[in-house]
């Protein structure tokens, strides 16, 4: 933003005045036509930004009324005074463009968007920038955007006549949009494809992100479900795939133990690699099963099942009673008490077959 336009938008916060895009457009028209020129506009929001307001703080000034440009006078709205001029409102609106209805009469209602609306009313220049911000997210290509914020698509039709049209005048190649749209069907393997084939230390593009976290939770998860290796990920590579197997290799011989020693082992391993566990799965329950285990497998809990119960008892005197078990190993007697049909004998029994 060029210094003289700068000056006259802190004027303007400095005396309370609206920094709304329509009372912007009123009042320094041109500061405002600098936001939206050339093939890549920057618009009003971030131009906000760069100023160091924040779009959805600003004061608003809403006009009352809405300037015929046939012959200058105000009306709430042209829809009728245009008779007086023996147009119809799409003839007015195809040669003069604007509105038919003043600001205070055409406010947005729509809440709950993903992106909350920080003006209060619609003009061609809050569509431009919602596009461009809305860009920055997703896919703008018209189906996906329709969906996700219709009553501005539906406008943007409206001011501009295609969805075509908005896209260039918000800064976007139609073609190019539509390219990146054509993947937005995502299936599994186009997403496996599409996660393979990512030019290496480039960033990501957000539709492929998305469709990863729409599908598996997260990038990471998409890539440890799909088994791809993150090598190919330049930069954001912080483990080798070899180091990765050797943490895998440790998990798998620790839970072939039963009972304690499976979870003393098991925390040994997880304690020693969390990093990695915890950058390239999200944790050990999801190691576990991307490497083939359940999470059963890598479960803190000392007595899971029969085994661990048995592997237990057989740590135990062949003559422990049941009382001892309490103060012995509180944990195997409640995994006996609660999840055991057998009687604590018959386990113990059962323990010391072979001893
Ligand atoms: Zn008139």
């Amino acid at each position: 933003m060029k210094q003289r336009s700068r000056q006259k938008v802190l004027e303007r916060f400095k005396k309370g005045l609206g920094l709304n895009i329509s009372a912007m457009k009123r009042e320094c028209p041109q500061v405002l036509d600098e936001c939206y020129k050339g093939k890549k506009p920057v618009g009003w929001y971030r131009s906000l930004l760069e100023l160091g307001f924040d779009p959805y703080e600003i004061e608003h000034e809403l006009e009352e009324y809405v300037v015929c440009a046939i012959c200058m006078k105000r009306f709430m709205t042209l829809a009728t005074h245009l008779r007086t001029h023996h147009v119809t409102t799409a003839e007015y609106l195809e040669e003069f463009g604007g509105e038919l209805m003043s600001e205070s009469n055409r406010l947005i209602r729509e809440e709950h968007l993903r992106l909350p609306h920080w003006e209060k009313a619609y003009s061609p220049e809050y569509v431009i920038d919602r596009i461009m911000e809305w860009g920055r997210i997703e896919a703008v290509n018209s189906m996906a955007f329709e969906n996700y914020d219709p009553c501005v698509h539906a406008k943007a039709m409206d001011y501009f006549g295609s969805w075509d049209k908005a896209l260039k005048r918000s800064g976007f190649d139609p073609e190019q949009v539509r390219e990146v749209s054509r993947y937005r069907v995502w299936t599994r393997e186009s997403l496996d494809d599409a996660l393979r084939n990512l030019p290496a230390g480039q960033r990501m593009p957000t539709d492929v992100m998305l469709s990863a976290k729409r599908m598996f939770g997260s990038v990471r998860e998409a890539l440890a479900e799909l088994g791809i290796s993150r090598e190919k990920f330049g930069k954001s590579i912080k483990y080798r795939d070899s180091e990765v197997e050797k943490v895998a290799t440790l998990i798998k011989e620790a839970v072939a133990y039963d009972g304690r020693e499976r979870v003393r082992k098991l925390k040994i391993v997880y304690t020693d690699n969390k990093k990695l566990i915890d950058a390239r799965y999200g944790g050990l329950p999801k190691m576990a099963r991307a490497i083939g285990l359940t999470e059963e497998d890598v479960s803190w809990v000392f007595y899971r099942n029969r085994d661990d119960v048995i592997c237990g008892l057989r740590g135990m005197p062949v003559n422990t009673k049941k009382t001892h078990l309490t103060k012995l190993d509180k944990s195997l007697y409640r995994a006996i008490e609660e999840r055991m049909s057998e009687s604590f004998e018959d386990l113990l029994k059962e323990a010391h077959k072979y001893t």
